[in-house]
């Protein structure tokens, strides 16, 4: 992995985190307009209690995907920023680029999808067996 395409990839994770945050801080702003005469301005407090504010209300989508960046800024300062989990083959920079918090490479991504359909159509199949087997004996006989 280029160093220049890594520096740009933490620059890009780095800026999808803090768009993130700025979100959750517009929403947890809009929430506290509404209940301003309680008279607590929680901004003033530490700023690991704000960033547990925060966690706490997180959408699981929105916690999701800051983990996804936190594990791939991690992995950027670890060195591993690029290589496939599964296969561990390098990462198409394109790739890369268009999903930057990504872990698989686009072959291994693939194959992950095709498993998931195939047991979701296992299951739908298992389903569909187990409706009718309640019949199929009094035909054949
Ligand atoms: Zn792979």
């Amino acid at each position: 992995m280029r160093k220049a395409f890594l520096k740009k990839a933490r620059e890009t994770l780095q800026e999808m985190r803090e768009q993130l945050l700025r979100n959750v801080q517009a929403e947890l702003h809009e929430g506290r307009e509404q209940s301003k005469d309680e008279g607590m301005d929680t901004y003033d407090l530490a700023s690991d209690a704000r960033d547990r504010e925060i966690n706490f209300i997180l959408t699981d989508r929105e916690r999701e995907k800051l983990q996804a960046i936190d594990e791939a800024l991690a992995r950027v300062g670890e060195g591993s920023y690029g290589a496939c989990e599964s296969c561990e083959s390098d990462i198409a920079e394109g790739r890369l680029e268009a999903l930057p918090f990504t872990r698989l490479c686009i072959n291994c991504q693939a194959e992950r999808e095709k498993e998931a359909r195939m047991n979701k159509r296992f299951e739908e199949d298992r389903t569909y067996r187990r409706l009718t087997t309640g019949d199929t004996d009094e035909e054949t006989s």
